[in-house]
């Protein structure tokens, strides 16, 4: 079995700092510490799997073609660090339009990429920087780390260290 790290988008690998939706992908600033994490993760054998909630679309503010340019551009600037995202997993719905079972902190999404991958949940993380994410995690059997949006995310590292070093 695999293990992985799932991680939120918005305010974990990308600053959303002053924007509640990310539309376009030259607005994309990757968060501070954020490549030297996720280059860790990798070198430990982790796969990384984005969750990420995008009502906007939902709610008309911007397409599945829109957020599939910002993933192609986030893409690219990982590759730029030899960082590779195995999935960006996305919920385009919004309970004011339309309910669903995949947004966080429902877990479709992540049971997904659990049987896809052959994933042990006893072994992976969530990353998120909202009680929802937590909730996610939870509710699928996963640890959750909880983060400040837009902090210094190579801090996880010392965090997810310690929590293996204990289990
Ligand atoms: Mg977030
Ligand atoms: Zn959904």
């Amino acid at each position: 079995m695999n293990k992985a790290i799932f991680l939120d988008r918005d305010g974990v690998i990308i600053s959303d700092d002053g924007l509640y939706y990310i539309t376009n992908p030259y607005d994309i600033k990757i968060n501070p510490g954020i490549t030297e994490l996720l280059s860790w993760l990798q070198s430990e054998g982790y796969l990384l799997i984005v969750i990420s909630n995008q009502g906007g679309i939902a709610r008309g503010i911007y397409t599945f073609s829109d957020t599939e340019r910002v993933h192609s551009r986030l893409l690219d600037l990982l590759k730029d660090h030899r960082i590779k995202l195995d999935e960006i997993y996305y919920c385009p719905h919004h309970p004011e339009i339309e309910k669903c079972i995949c947004r966080k902190p429902d877990t479709v999404l992540i049971e997904k990429a659990i049987s896809r991958f052959n994933i042990d949940a006893g072994k992976s993380f969530f990353i998120g920087d909202r009680e929802t994410d937590m909730e996610a995690a939870k509710n699928a059997g996963i640890e959750g780390i909880l983060v400040n949006a837009n902090q210094d995310m190579s801090l996880v590292k010392e965090i997810i260290k310690d929590k293996k070093g204990t289990s």
